[in-house]
């Protein structure tokens, strides 16, 4: 079966700074892929170009004939400026099926339903009249997410979805992100530092670090020298930042 993305060979650079090199991997339909690197190894630049917001210097980045990248749901990153989005919960979650209009600047009766059901199925409908910037951080996560499968029956790209989350709640979200993956059978693409949550439910990896660009199943990477060099990366960092703030 043809992968629902197919990245051959994908170069960008910006100047004489080559971000990504020759990078091919397939997003098979149902995968579950978590994309780890260091800060600056390149994947949000890799996001942005699955998202066609960044061009390809070269290479080629090919859909499934049945999948358009206009059919990625997003989840991105949480900023400042999305927390303190001035809209409600239900408002949110629709802007989620806007992607689908190409004219249309309202929201049909089906938006409405698929609005509905995605709240329904992250568990946030009693939260439809509350203000998004009145949310806790797990509870935005939700609606994001809500948000994101109006947009997608099949692919969700996912960056850094548990930062500045507290573990219990991280949990919880890599359980709801689990359940869709297994259950609705939603290919997830997860761009992530979290080595512990970040790689548990993934079937492939690909690891990012400058010119070392790895792509395997998931037991394979675990026995791969890269996540020995990111274990022990990930532990120096947690003693650097419990130094920090003593
Ligand atoms: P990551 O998401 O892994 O932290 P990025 O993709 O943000 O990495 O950045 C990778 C490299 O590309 C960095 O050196 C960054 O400075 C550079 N870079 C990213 N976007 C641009 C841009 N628009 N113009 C120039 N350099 C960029």
């Amino acid at each position: 079966m043809t992968p629902l993305l197919d990245c051959k060979d994908i170069t960008v650079r910006f100047g004489t700074n080559t971000v990504l090199d020759r990078l091919s991997f397939p997003v098979e339909r149902g995968d579950y892929l978590s994309v780890i690197g260091k800060n600056g190894s390149g994947k949000s630049t890799l996001i942005r170009c699955l998202l066609r917001l960044c061009p390809v210097t070269s290479g080629s980045i090919t859909p499934a004939d049945d999948f358009s990248r206009r059919d990625i749901g997003y989840l991105p990153q949480q900023s400042g400026i999305q927390k303190d989005f001035p809209a409600t919960v239900e408002e949110v979650v629709r802007s989620g099926c806007l992607g689908h209009h190409k004219i249309l600047p309202f929201y049909t009766r089906a938006d409405k339903l698929e609005a509905e059901k995605n709240m329904h199925r992250l568990g946030i409908c009693q939260l439809r009249r509350r203000s998004f910037r009145t949310l806790s951080g797990g509870q935005q996560q939700r609606v994001l997410l809500a948000r994101a499968l109006c947009a997608t029956k099949q692919l969700l790209l996912l960056d850094e979805p548990v930062t500045g989350l507290d573990p219990e709640v991280s949990a919880e979200l890599y359980s709801i992100i689990h359940e869709l993956n297994e259950q609705d059978h939603i290919a997830v693409i997860m761009v992530s530092h979290d080595m512990e949550g970040g790689l548990r439910d993934a079937r492939h990896v690909l690891y990012l670090d400058g010119t070392v660009q790895y792509y395997a199943p998931i037991e394979e990477f675990r026995s791969s020298g890269y996540a020995q060099h990111l274990h022990t990366d990930a532990h120096l960092r947690e003693v650097y930042d419990d130094r920090k703030s003593e």
